[in-house]
């Protein structure tokens, strides 16, 4: 549990719902002016209203992702660097596209939650600690094992002296014969 980004889950969370209801709030004006619009005058404010509308939709789209990329930042933590870039640009986006009090706390949230999420180092990290190539799974390791392992860690023995030869040497340490 330590080993998780918790303050960048839940900040992305939380940010991520603000965003999700400021823009469904503001489909819904959108919706509204629209519809003013229609009766009152013309075609004008119909346009104003579904410019608000389409805004307020791509703020609940927005806010979607930014929970879902606080879940995955928690559910997969090796993934922190790309959800956290994912949040931060959305939440300034948001902030961008719309101008109500809800999504304003959903972008503070957001931002801080993204960056808390990109900078996050794992305590654990496999790559990191092992060494390990990306593509080496467990269920190809027999065919890997036979074509991919470098010949000089095997323990090789002098032709010349039989003394075992470190590997990557050139010369046997023992006797000196090239190898
Ligand atoms: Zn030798």
């Amino acid at each position: 549990m330590a080993d998780k980004p918790t303050a960048a889950f839940v900040l992305s969370l939380i940010g991520g719902i603000f965003v999700l209801l400021g823009g469904a709030f503001q489909a819904f004006l959108g919706a509204v002016i629209s519809g003013i619009g229609t009766t009152a005058n013309g075609t004008s404010t119909a346009g104003v209203g579904s410019v608000v509308g389409i805004l307020g939709i791509l703020g609940i789209i927005f806010g979607i992702v930014m929970i879902l990329g606080g879940v995955m930042m928690y559910s997969n933590p090796q993934s922190h660097k790309m959800w956290g870039v994912i949040v931060l640009i959305l939440s300034i986006i948001s902030f961008a596209t719309s101008s109500f009090g809800g999504v304003v706390i959903g972008f503070l949230l957001g931002l801080i939650g993204g960056i808390l999420g990109l900078v996050y180092k794992p305590s654990m990290g496999p790559a990191a600690m092992q060494g390990q190539p990306m593509g080496s799974m467990p269920m190809g390791s027999t065919g890997t094992m036979g074509a991919g392992a470098p010949i000089g860690q095997m323990g090789m023995t002098c032709k010349n002296c039989g003394a075992s030869i470190p590997a990557g040497a050139t010369r046997c340490p023992s006797c000196g014969a090239s190898v």
